[in-house]
């Protein structure tokens, strides 16, 4: 078996709460930049620049320049913008990225009023108490127009909503309930957080051992992927390889789980590209990594935003096992261990 450096647990770990701890709707990701921008300002040989439109994008000089790579995760996650101020002070919500309305229901989220301090609330619905409701509050389907936030402001109309400084379009964040638990972290957004915090993990260890990648390679992290077109542009001229670092689709019927790195074959967007396929799989079992292939039936990544763009390249997708997928999330460390290998093997191959 082939081997690899070590990996800082400790590092990965860390890196992921601080990143599940800083907002980033869609949008809304000038601060996870920041804060991104200043953890790659530790790995001296790595020069960083930011797109205009907010990707944070580094470069490694490796041994060759042969073949151009680029490796991308995203930094954005879902969430919300305020569509409406009702006559009753609550809001309505219109959503940033793809979810169902029940996963949010019952949230504490913060809404970053467009002047004044964030505001404080829950996300219920409309007809939440059993004591009023009844049968309704298990009946009513859970939409854009049936759901609402509760302010924690004394409001009972749109202008005194108003008066909070609170207007159409701020954005609206949703807690993320991160918890550690026998190698499991659960939160929402470890789409894409926990493999951004795979790609420092797997360049912190590499630094670490004084190695350097085997090709050029460009760290791209994207700002719009939860909408589609995170990775549509950032990318230098030349490049020949794109590897999409996203989560694994775990499920009934799916190959993936929470203690593995996934290979994913094929999602909504048409299958990936072959040859590099094949050569993510020889390198998983060269250094025997706990990997899987699967396919995802309902998902896009911004390797395929990429392709959409007109980007000539070699397209794959790998990632960790992310049980509940657009909801409570949840995945376990031996996963990200995965897939942090996974991306060490492919930089110095
Ligand atoms: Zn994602």
């Amino acid at each position: 078996m082939k081997k690899l450096p070590g990996i800082d647990r400790e590092f990965l770990l860390s890196l992921l709460q601080k990143l599940l701890a800083i907002p980033s709707p869609t949008g809304y990701t000038e601060e996870i930049v920041d804060y991104l921008e200043g953890r790659l300002a530790e790995f001296p040989f790595i020069n960083y620049h930011r797109t205009t439109k907010g990707a944070l994008v580094a470069n490694w000089t490796g041994d060759l320049k042969t073949s151009l790579r680029g490796l991308t995760a995203h930094l954005d996650t879902l969430g919300a913008m305020v569509k409406e101020i009702k006559s009753n002070g609550r809001l309505k919500l219109s959503q940033l990225g793809g979810y169902a309305w029940n996963t949010i229901e019952g949230e504490g989220c913060t809404v970053f009023a467009s002047s004044g301090e964030p505001v404080r609330g829950s996300i219920l619905l409309n007809k939440a108490s059993g004591h009023v409701h009844a049968k309704e509050v298990s009946t009513t389907e859970r939409t854009a127009e049936s759901m609402e936030v509760r302010l924690d402001i004394v409001t009972s109309s749109a202008d005194e909503t108003r008066g909070a400084g609170i207007e159409v379009g701020d954005f609206v964040v949703f807690d993320t309930r991160t918890e550690s638990n026998q190698g499991f972290i659960r939160s929402r957004h470890l789409d894409d957080k926990a493999c951004v915090a795979c790609v420092l993990a797997a360049i912190q260890a590499l630094v670490g051992a004084e190695l350097q990648p085997a090709q050029d390679t460009v760290f791209h992290f994207s700002n719009y992927e939860e909408v589609g077109h995170g990775a549509a542009t950032g990318f230098p001229e030349g490049l020949k390889e794109l590897v999409a670092v996203d989560m694994a689709a775990v499920g009934e019927g799916q190959n993936s789980d929470e203690f593995h790195a996934t290979l994913c074959v094929k999602d909504s967007g048409g299958p990936y590209h072959h040859r590099l396929n094949q050569r993510l799989r020889s390198l998983a079992d060269e250094y025997e990594i706990p990997h899987k292939v699967d396919i995802y039936p309902y998902y896009g990544s911004d390797g395929e935003a990429f392709w959409r763009a007109g980007g000539d390249v070699a397209v794959a997708l790998i990632g960790p096992g992310v049980d509940a997928s657009h909801n409570y999330e949840r995945t376990h460390i031996d996963a990200l261990i995965a897939t942090t290998k996974w991306i060490m093997a492919y930089l110095l191959n």
